[in-house]
C-alpha cells in the first residue's frame, strides 16, 4: 500500500493548484477518475479561460454564506493569479475592466501540470471510499488503496457532466458529519414560456431586477426560454422571489410611446417598436396587432410599456434548464463546519474541502476559477 502525506480528490482547477503548492514540502499524490486532467479549465471561457477577475469580492460570491471566501481570497488574490500567469509567460487580455482571459485555455492548464509536476498523478482512477483510522486516511480506489495523513476534497460540482462529475465530495462530507446545501444548476439559462420559442435566436441587452441588484447585460431567446450572460448571472442569485426583465433600459417607453402616437399615429404599433426592437420581438409585445399606434388608449400604451420595461418572471413560471448545460452547481459542502482560512474541516481533522465542491458559487466572469485558486492556496 502506497503512503503519501496528503492525497488530493480531483485533478480539476483546485486540485491541481493545491498539489503545486503543497508538493514543495511533501508527498502529493492527486487522483482524478477522468482520463485528462482539468477538463473544465480545458473548455472555459468557450476555450479561452477567464481565469480572474480583479473585482473578486465576497459579493461576487452565492451560497449560504457568501462571507466564507474573504480570508482566502485576500490570502491569494485575482492579482496573485495574474502575476502566476506572467510568471508562465501566458497570453492573456482583458475583455472588460478587470476580467481576464487566455489566449488559449491549453496554456493554463499546460502551467498547472508544471507546477504540479512534483505530485504523483494518477488518472482513470475513481476514488471509492474513504475510512479514517489513527489519523490515518485510507483512500480506496478502482487502482488500489493508499493512504495519507491528510486528504484534500477537490472533486467539484455535478454541473456539465459530460466531462465527467460526481457527488462523491458531498457523500465524504456526509460521512464525516457535513450538511450538504441542496445543489442545482447556476450559470445556465432557464426555462420558462413567457415568451415564445419563435423568438429564439434573437439576443439584445436588458436590464434584469432581481432581489436589490440590477443586471445590465445581454439575453438571448432560447427554444426553451431565455438564456445569455443576464440570465446566466441571475441564475446564480438567490431566485425565490422571481425577477423582472426590462427590454428597453435605456428608454422612458411611456414617453417615448405617447410621443410616436402623437408624430406617428398612422403607423403601425409593432412598426413603431420595432425601431428599437429586434422585428420578432416587436411583432411579440405588439401581439402581432396591426392596429396603429393612434388607436391605442393610452392605458393600453402603459400595459404594453410595463410588459416591455417588467416582464415579471414569477418563482413559479421558470425553471433552471439542467445541470448538464450549466457552468457551476450551486450548493454543496455546507461552509459552517469548514475553516475559511484554512479550508480545514471544523469536524475531522485533517480533512480539507476546496474548489465547487463547497456551498459557493461565483457570478460569471473569472470568479469561479479565482475561487478555485484561492481556496487551493489557503491550505495549511
Ligand atoms: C463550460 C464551462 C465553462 C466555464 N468557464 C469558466 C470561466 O471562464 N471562468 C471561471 O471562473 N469559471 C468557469 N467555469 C467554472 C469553473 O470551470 C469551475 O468552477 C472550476 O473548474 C471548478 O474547479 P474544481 O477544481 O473545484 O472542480 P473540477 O474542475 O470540476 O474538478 C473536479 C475533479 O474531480 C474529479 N473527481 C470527482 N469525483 C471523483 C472521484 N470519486 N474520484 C476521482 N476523481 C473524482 C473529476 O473527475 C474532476 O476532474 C466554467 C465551467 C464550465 C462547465
Amino acid at each position: 500500500m502506497k503512503n503519501y502525506d496528503i492525497i488530493i480528490i480531483g485533478a480539476g482547477a483546485a486540485g491541481l493548484f493545491a498539489a503545486s503548492t503543497l508538493s514543495k514540502t511533501n508527498t502529493v499524490c492527486v487522483i482524478d477518475m477522468g482520463d485528462e486532467p482539468a477538463r473544465k479549465v480545458a473548455v472555459s471561457g468557450g476555450g479561452k479561460c477567464n481565469f480572474t477577475n480583479t473585482t473578486a469580492d465576497y459579493t461576487h460570491y452565492f451560497g449560504e454564506n457568501p462571507n466564507f471566501v474573504r480570508s482566502a481570497l485576500t490570502q491569494f488574490t485575482p492579482n496573485d493569479t495574474l502575476n502566476w500567469v506572467k510568471s508562465h509567460n501566458i497570453e492573456f487580455s482583458e475583455k472588460t475592466p478587470g476580467q481576464y482571459f487566455a489566449t488559449s485555455a491549453a496554456d493554463i492548464v499546460t502551467a498547472l501540470m508544471q507546477d504540479a509536476k512534483n505530485a504523483k498523478l494518477m488518472l482513470n482512477t475513481t476514488v471509492k471510499a474513504i475510512t479514517k483510522d489513527a489519523d490515518i486516511f485510507y483512500v480506496t480506489t478502482t487502482s488500489g488503496t493508499l493512504t495519507a495523513k491528510k486528504l484534500v476534497v477537490a472533486t467539484g460540482g455535478i454541473s456539465f457532466a459530460q466531462l465527467g462529475t460526481s457527488d462523491f465530495g458531498y457523500k465524504i462530507a456526509k460521512q464525516f458529519g457535513h450538511k450538504i446545501i441542496p445543489p442545482r444548476p447556476a450559470l445556465c439559462a432557464m426555462a420558462t414560456k413567457i415568451f415564445k420559442s419563435d423568438l429564439s435566436g434573437i439576443s439584445l441587452p436588458v436590464m434584469i431586477k432581481i432581489n436589490r441588484e440590477t443586471i445590465n447585460d445581454t439575453m438571448l431567446f432560447t427554444h426553451f426560454g431565455i438564456g445569455g450572460p443576464a440570465i446566466y448571472r441571475t441564475s446564480v442569485r438567490d431566485c425565490n422571489n422571481g425577477f423582472t426583465i426590462n427590454l428597453l433600459p435605456d428608454t422612458d417607453v411611456f414617453d417615448w410611446l405617447k410621443s410616436e402616437k402623437q408624430k406617428n399615429g398612422k403607423k403601425q404599433l409593432k412598426t413603431i417598436l420595432g425601431t428599437k426592437l429586434p422585428e420578432r420581438v416587436a411583432a411579440f409585445f405588439a401581439e402581432n396587432n396591426t392596429k396603429n399606434i393612434a388607436d391605442y388608449k393610452d392605458t393600453e400604451l402603459q400595459e404594453i410599456t410595463n410588459r416591455l420595461t417588467k416582464t415579471t418572471i414569477t418563482p413559479g413560471s421558470f425553471t433552471m434548464h439542467n445541470f448538464q448545460s450549466a457552468e457551476c452547481t450551486r450548493g454543496g459542502v455546507d461552509t459552517s463546519k469548514i475553516s475559511s482560512k484554512t479550508m480545514e474541516s471544523k469536524l475531522c481533522p485533517n480533512l480539507y474541502f476546496i474548489g465547487e465542491v463547497l456551498d459557493i458559487a461565483g457570478d460569471l466572469g473569472g470568479y469561479n476559477l479565482q475561487w478555485a485558486w484561492s481556496s487551493a492556496m489557503a491550505i495549511k
